[in-house]
């Protein structure tokens, strides 16, 4: 049977050998074990289901959000030899009767639909009929009711496997453990697949975080050191994409601005010039990279933080495809985590929604404020378990100084409670160094306890404790209170005295000396 396997990846498929963690779930789902398999995008997903659908009898269901993707397999399949279709809205009527006559006919192998089709009457019927023998589910996390990407009608699939009492095979690129218990759930009804999770690391990245103090004049650096390479920025504003692309070209790069704001013509016109210009800038919101395939992207920076580590690693994923060495950066500051959260505060999504970000921004400022191997953080986040270090992070390169900041978070929780926690830092910072400002004297805050207890930490270094506190989520800025930093509960046990707080001290320096960044 191995041998069955390698023959159809080389002849049907024309590929030399598996990607990582690709055989494994090959070997799985052609033993027709119901199988749950996380990978990054681009790690070859397909692969894992179309493989076993030649292997295994039947025909193999596949269902999909995406008709453009489906399209695109179907095409692809039928052109190494193998009879596939496609159930989607976009079909001409003679399209959709043809792929049912094929399916009545035993003649196909792969039947990709939308979900939707699911709720057409008759359809589990027909299905059953037809002698499925797999269902497969690419971009499984659609059936988690508080991602970002939920189908309802993907909460049918549970039905349908039930009905047609087959293995199913869900794919997904979404890794974090809510979502994942959501698939199991709702997909397996509970009963746990055999779970695959490969392929996340991109050995080939080098990967940094800095703190943003001077953004333009970091980009710009960063930009300089690798001139003549093509890179992309990620701006957290359509404005910004505009600003920095003008100020690359005038630093003599050739640089262009990108955002979903523009006419389609000229967002296309920029996508053809960034694949086939040499040393081409990007400057470009979350909106560019979706139908981008460079493989020699050499970097990626971030001028804003992303919202969540998934779009952190997505979007630096897109350098280095070719696997040459390729760099990335990635800015933040505490503009940053106040913009995320109120963003994530001021949306229309419900509470568990709007908790849930917040969960995912703290994994992803817990990514930032790391205190070793970046990468190691980042695959453990992911649920991998690399074996040591990677010597291929900032961390790696300059392992940060750590010191016990119990004390000092101690005292920037009481500052805050003391003054009703309605005070950004800027204010509970000039309390604590003792600093009687007209603000602090009007508000009688010079008599607070608290005042002047903090002066022998310099401004900097209390700027980077209150950023640090931020990114742990011991505070957060309060909606209601334009701002005001409140203390969470997690800072509880810290000010009880019952939890430590061990913070970074680089970033400390660096508020005042400028992050380094490897060239
Ligand atoms: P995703 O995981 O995002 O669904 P795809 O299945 O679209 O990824 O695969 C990404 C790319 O990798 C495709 O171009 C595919 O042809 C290619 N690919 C997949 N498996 C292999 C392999 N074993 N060897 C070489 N290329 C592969
Ligand atoms: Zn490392």
């Amino acid at each position: 049977m191995e041998r069955e396997t390698l023959a159809v990846l080389r002849d049907t498929f024309g590929f030399d050998a598996f990607r990582p963690g690709q055989e494994e779930i090959v070997d799985a789902v052609t033993a027709g074990r119901d199988t749950l398999a996380i990978m990054p995008t681009g790690g070859g997903k397909s692969l894992c289901f179309q493989l076993p659908a030649l292997l295994r009898g039947g025909v193999t269901v596949v269902i999909s959000p995406l008709i453009a993707l489906m399209r695109d397999q179907v095409r692809g399949l039928r052109e190494a030899g193998v009879e596939a279709g496609a159930l989607t809205s976009g079909n001409t009527p003679e399209e959709t009767d043809a792929v049912w006559d094929a399916l009545s006919a035993g003649r196909l192998k792969l039947l990709y639909m939308a979900p939707e089709r699911l709720a057409v009457g008759g359809v589990v019927q027909m299905l059953s009929r037809a002698g499925v023998g797999l269902i497969a589910v690419d971009e499984a996390h659609c059936v988690s009711q508080w991602g970002h990407d939920f189908r309802p009608d993907y909460l049918r699939i549970g039905d349908l496997r039930r009905a047609l009492d087959v293995p199913l095979a869900a794919f997904t690129a979404t890794a974090d453990a809510e979502t994942r218990e959501e698939i199991v759930q709702k997909l397996f009804a509970g009963r746990e697949p055999a779970m695959f999770l490969r392929g996340f690391d991109r050995p080939n990245l080098h990967l940094a975080f800095a703190v943003k103090d001077s953004p333009r004049r970091q980009i710009l650096d960063f930009a300089a050191a690798r001139k003549g390479q093509s890179g992309i920025v990620y701006c957290g504003t359509r404005a910004k994409t505009e600003t920095l692309a003008q100020a690359l070209r005038e630093a003599g790069h050739g640089a262009i601005s990108y955002h979903g704001g523009m006419e389609a013509e000229d967002r296309r016109a920029a996508e053809t010039r960034f694949q086939q210009e040499d040393g081409l800038i990007v400057c470009a919101t979350i909106a560019f990279g979706m139908g981008i395939d460079k493989p020699d992207i050499r970097w990626v920076a971030h001028a804003d933080l992303p919202k969540s580590v998934e779009g952190y690693y997505q979007e630096i994923g897109r350098a280095g495809r070719d696997g040459a060495p390729a760099e990335t950066l990635t800015l933040y500051g505490p503009e940053d985590i106040r913009f995320r959260r109120s963003q994530i505060d001021e949306s229309p999504a419900p509470l568990e929604r709007r908790q849930a970000d917040h969960g995912r921004l703290n994994a992803l400022l817990g990514l930032a404020e790391a205190t070793r191997c970046r990468r190691l953080e980042l695959l453990s986040y992911f649920g991998e378990t690399p074996e040591g270090p990677c010597g291929r992070c900032d961390l790696c390169d300059s392992p940060p100084e750590t010191f016990d900041a119990t004390t000092p978070v101690r005292m920037a929780l009481s500052a805050a409670l003391r003054t009703g926690e309605t005070f950004g830092a800027g204010h509970l910072i000039d309390i604590l160094m003792g600093n009687a400002t007209d603000k602090v004297r009007q508000r009688g805050h010079d008599d607070l306890p608290t005042f002047g207890v903090g002066k022998e930490t310099s401004k900097p270094q209390w700027q980077a404790i209150f950023r640090q506190m931020l990114g742990r989520d011991l505070m957060r800025p309060d909606p209601e209170r334009h701002g005001g930093l409140r203390m969470t509960e997690a800072a509880r046990p810290v000010l009880k005295g019952e939890a430590e707080v061990i913070l970074r001290r680089d970033t400390i320096r660096s508020a005042k000396a400028g992050p380094k960044v490897k060239a």
